[in-house]
């Protein structure tokens, strides 16, 4: 492996269009592998905040301000998504935060449709977990390059061989060390930053620099310590068997550079930063129809990933998360929703750190700004400047996991619920399904958690208590059929199953996965689909 050059075709401070200093990135994790202690860090590192320890400070601020998220409280778990906006180097980095917890999943997949890239967090003693590998998927479905951050070498773990070999076989990726351990655990001695060309002692500070790394074999100080001796190696068996770095396999989702480190001990991480910084990709162009948007187009475009409601206990509002596709924003400007047509004045649209709001003056493509809105903007929406009809594809809704039927404690209600479910559908809390037979609501959703929430904030939010049912159905397909007689015979012939999603859209209900393979054999010219694109 050749050592890769800083990249030569991006000097960092020429004068360059302002989205082309953005980065826009999420950090995929499994719950405890150490994605909130490397935010910390990477805020920290960036002088934008002096004190680690501001993400969790920010998020127990949120829980006591914001009172439907007791839950979080109590639970201990971060349910909502943030956005981090720092700078660094001349570049703005936006970290969209996306929750942990499994039960949210559904959440973190919208949001990974608004970052250009990914860095995954894995635990070395554990390696790719479930909910990472979950993540890495959709990370694969948008193409979107990651940067893989094998935490926690500071503790025993997996041999970094094995660590390399695991995500190369798991996800089908070629790998290359960046950031290679000398030892682990307790026989922690440093690193060897192959990109700086330099041997760093555990606390950051300089041990050896080089030009090639093959040097280092040769170092008789270097390799009077017999951990560090078998890890410089092993570094030399993997760049022998490895491929070098290459940008364009990066960018492309084909290739992750490995950067073993210690987010607690502050390990790597400034070399994570300047990773981002070279070689994530600025933003892309959006998919949309009927084209592409491309981010230097001087127009205004922008979709809706996330709606989050009553952030602020204080104001009953919602804020819709809008990531820029291009054009330069000001405040004040009028935007169209091209899903209603209608216009609406942004006059105090926000910037976001952490829980702060910040009022934003300017943004441009791969930033985030907040919309305050009473019900206006939903998850999936296009606005635009003027009057361009352009619609921003690839947000999916996930088949639910976990179907339930919605019984109202007092059926006088009857009308808040419908309000209540199709405000919090609209803002992705959960789906909701009408059957078409009978006039029962059901409810889809990821996770048991995503149940709870919704049953609290309807008794919140619309004094509408309500309980949920087990129902006879398990699995919930989207359906679709170019031929559309085909369709309308199957959903004839189906009519029990059969339930309508918020958009109208129908829906096969089936209640084991051996009825809905009965009817994808039944019925092969019909499609089952368990994701659609929000309308
Ligand atoms: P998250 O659930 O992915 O956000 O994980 P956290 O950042 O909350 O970390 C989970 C636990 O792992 C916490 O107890 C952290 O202190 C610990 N942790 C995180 N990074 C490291 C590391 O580099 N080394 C060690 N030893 N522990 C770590």
């Amino acid at each position: 492996m050749t050592v890769t050059e800083p990249h030569a075709d991006r000097p960092l401070r020429t004068k360059r269009p302002p989205h082309e200093t953005r980065r826009t990135f999420a950090i995929i994790s499994h719950p405890d592998a150490g994605k909130t202690t490397l935010t910390e860090k990477l805020l920290a590192s960036s002088g934008a905040i002096q004190q680690a320890g501001m993400v969790r400070g920010r998020a127990n601020t949120r829980a006591t301000r914001s009172d439907w998220m007791e839950i979080e409280q109590q639970r201990g778990i971060s349910i909502t998504s943030s956005v981090m906006t720092f700078e660094h180097d001349g570049l703005t980095f936006n970290l969209l935060d996306t929750p942990g917890h499994s039960d949210f999943s559904e959440d973190t997949y919208r949001t990974l449709t608004a970052v250009d890239a990914a860095v995954m967090v894995i635990d070395v003693a554990k390696g790719i977990e479930s909910q990472t590998l979950k993540l890495f998927e959709v990370c694969r479905l948008r193409d979107i390059p990651i940067i893989t951050f094998a935490n926690k070498v500071d503790r025993e773990g997996k041999d970094p061989l094995e660590i390399l070999d695991e995500i190369a076989d798991t996800l089908a990726l070629d790998v290359t060390p960046i950031v290679w351990p000398l030892g682990q655990g307790v026989d922690f001695k440093g690193t060897v930053d192959l990109v700086g060309g330099r041997v760093l002692h555990p606390d950051g500070t300089e041990w050896r620099r080089f030009s090639d790394p093959e040097e280092l074999l040769s170092d008789a100080e270097l390799n009077a310590d017999p951990v560090v001796a078998t890890s410089l190696e092993n570094l030399e068996l993997v760049r022998d068997g490895l491929p070098a770095f290459d940008l364009e396999t990066y960018r492309a989702g084909h290739l992750t550079p490995v950067i073993f480190g210690s987010a607690l001990k502050t390990i790597s991480v400034a070399e994570l930063l300047r990773a981002l910084g070279q070689w994530a990709p600025d933003p892309r162009p959006q998919p949309a129809e009927p084209a592409p948007i491309d981010p230097a187009d001087p127009k205004v475009t922008g979709f809706v990933f996330k709606v989050q409601a009553n952030m602020d206990a204080n104001h009953r509002d919602r804020i819709a998360f809008v990531r820029l596709a291009s054009g330069t924003f000001r405040r004040g400007m009028k935007l169209r929703n091209v899903r209603s047509g209608k216009e609406l004045a942004v006059s105090n649209p926000m910037f976001f750190f952490g829980h702060d709001r910040e009022l934003a003056e300017e943004a441009v493509a791969g930033d985030i700004v907040g919309i305050p809105n009473h019900g206006t903007l939903s998850v999936g929406d296009t606005l635009v400047e003027g009057t361009q009809i352009i619609k921003v594809t690839g947000i999916p809704n996930f088949a639910p996991e976990i179907i339930r039927r919605v019984r109202l404690t007092d059926p006088i209600k009857a009308k808040q619920l419908g309000k209540a479910l199709s405000d919090l559908a609209e803002e992705g809390v959960a789906q909701v399904f009408r059957r078409m037979i009978g006039a029962d609501w059901i409810v889809g959703v990821v996770g048991q958690l995503q149940l709870e929430v919704l049953q609290a904030r309807i008794a919140k939010e619309y004094n509408t208590p309500i309980s949920f049912e087990s129902i006879n159905f398990e699995l919930a397909r989207w359906v679709a059929c170019d031929d559309k007689l085909e369709l309308k015979r199957f959903v004839d012939a189906s009519k029990m199953e059969m339930a309508e999603d918020k958009d109208g859209d129908p829906v096969y209900l089936a209640q084991s996965s051996w009825w809905l393979g009965r009817a994808e054999r039944d019925w092969p010219k019909i499609k089952f689909l368990s994701t659609k694109e929000r309308a």
